[in-house]
């Protein structure tokens, strides 16, 4: 009788939390509207969210003149009533940041694999998709809702994608578990059916957000993930939806995009939008992060560091190939002068015999010599080469002028 034990404890543990928070409903609205005053901005109250709806939106606008973006997360109907009528309420986190912000969102989290960010969140999925299946009650997820509302950063400088992630997980939970448990009136069989298709819903949608986070590519010999925006958006469905809202602002018509439970819809636009402000979207050549080129900004690189790796790596590369070249050419010299000097004797098979034998004994040496010089030799010893094969050139010209003459005499 364990599991109907289990479904005892979820009604009393249900009803103790909607009593707690009929009760604690003052407080909190005190707390939010305190945090309101102090920080100018409202935000997310992560731990309790009332979840109507099982759809997580984020929304974007922009401000290109003044080099902002507006980033929005929330339920659906607050969001359009933000981007709509500019009302703010507590369940709604917005920012307004610095154009590319999220680029820098999105790089920070192809990297927190190694600081665990993304880990946490699919390992508190993963365990909040348990509690639906299992029809245990809010009180055993506690301890994920903690840890992701931990996770959660409504500071300034919190990453929004991240927040979206966790605001979504948590919505996604809140629903499925509060639906799941006002059936908890039927039997026991096909509650348990209900249990298992609330989990699956739940996993799936968990599981299509985070995708474009999993498998992101490596640079080549690191532990580097980066984003592959081009490859990304071709790899997603080309039907996502998004809302377009717009609201007549201080004289100006502000556009808003928003996306239901895609992150990918948002990206798509964003990328198209900077675009048309002449911003290109692009990967630095040295540790694929996510960079912004612009009008001031052309550079293929994230950083003065990319850039040092790779300024010491091109100018190890064109040291290798100029010195080939060079040593190169200094033997293809070598060889043409010298081998034209036989056209002198081709009247006599015998000083041509003669020639050829010291013509053939200094190439080889020569030979040798480049072999030697292939990979970024310094600068004297490809000097050293070129004195030498002057020399023997000069001894090649001096024996042909010898045997040249020795032909006419005879
Ligand atoms: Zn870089």
């Amino acid at each position: 009788m364990t599991s109907g034990k289990r479904i005892y404890n979820f009604v009393l543990i249900e009803e103790s939390v909607q009593f707690a928070l009929l009760v604690g409903a003052i407080p909190v609205m005190e707390n939010i509207l305190k945090k309101f005053k102090r920080n100018g901005e409202k935000t997310l109250n992560i731990k309790n969210i009332i979840a109507d709806d099982k759809t997580a939106s984020i929304g974007i606008s922009f401000d290109v003149p003044n080099e902002k973006e507006i980033i929005a997360i929330g339920s659906p109907d607050r969001l359009k009533a933000f981007f709509t009528l500019g009302i703010e309420s507590p369940e709604i986190e917005v920012r307004t940041r610095k154009l590319g912000s999220l680029v820098d969102d999105m790089n920070e989290l192809a990297q927190s694999e190694e600081n665990g960010k993304m880990q946490t969140l699919a390992e508190c999925a993963n365990g909040l998709c348990g509690i639906i299946s299992e029809g245990q009650g809010n009180k055993s997820a506690e301890e994920y809702i903690n840890a992701l509302a931990k996770l959660y950063d409504s500071s300034s400088k919190g990453n929004m994608l991240l927040n979206f992630m966790i605001f979504f997980i948590l919505t996604n939970y809140q629903y499925n578990h509060k639906t799941l448990s006002s059936e908890w009136h039927v039997f026991m069989s096909s509650m348990k059916k209900s249990a298992a298709r609330f989990a699956e819903q739940f996993n799936t949608c968990v599981s299509d957000m985070l995708l474009p986070f999993r498998n992101l590519p490596k640079v080549p010999e690191s532990n580097v993930r980066y984003w592959n925006i081009p490859e990304q958006i071709n790899a997603s469905p080309t039907d996502l939806t998004v809302h377009i809202y717009y609201t007549h602002l201080n004289g100006t018509w502000k556009t808003a995009y928003v996306a239901d439970d895609s992150f990918l819809a948002v990206l798509r636009i964003y990328v198209d939008m900077l675009k048309q402000a002449n911003r290109i979207v692009s990967n630095c050549t040295i540790c694929g992060k996510l960079i912004i080129k612009d009008k001031t900004n052309n550079s293929d690189f994230c950083s003065q560091e990319c850039r040092n790796v790779h300024k010491r790596e091109w100018t190890k590369e064109n040291r290798i190939k100029n010195a080939e070249s060079d040593v190169q050419c200094l033997y293809t010299q070598f060889y043409n002068n010298t081998n034209n000097q036989k056209r002198k004797l081709k009247r006599s098979p015998e000083a041509l015999e003669q020639y050829n034998v010291l013509f053939n004994e200094l190439k080889e040496k020569a030979l040798t010599m480049k072999r030697g010089l292939s990979d970024d030799s310094p600068v004297s010893e490809v000097r050293a080469f070129s004195t030498q094969l002057i020399e023997w050139e000069q001894d090649l010209r001096d024996l042909a002028e010898q045997l040249h003459e020795d032909m006419n005499k005879s």
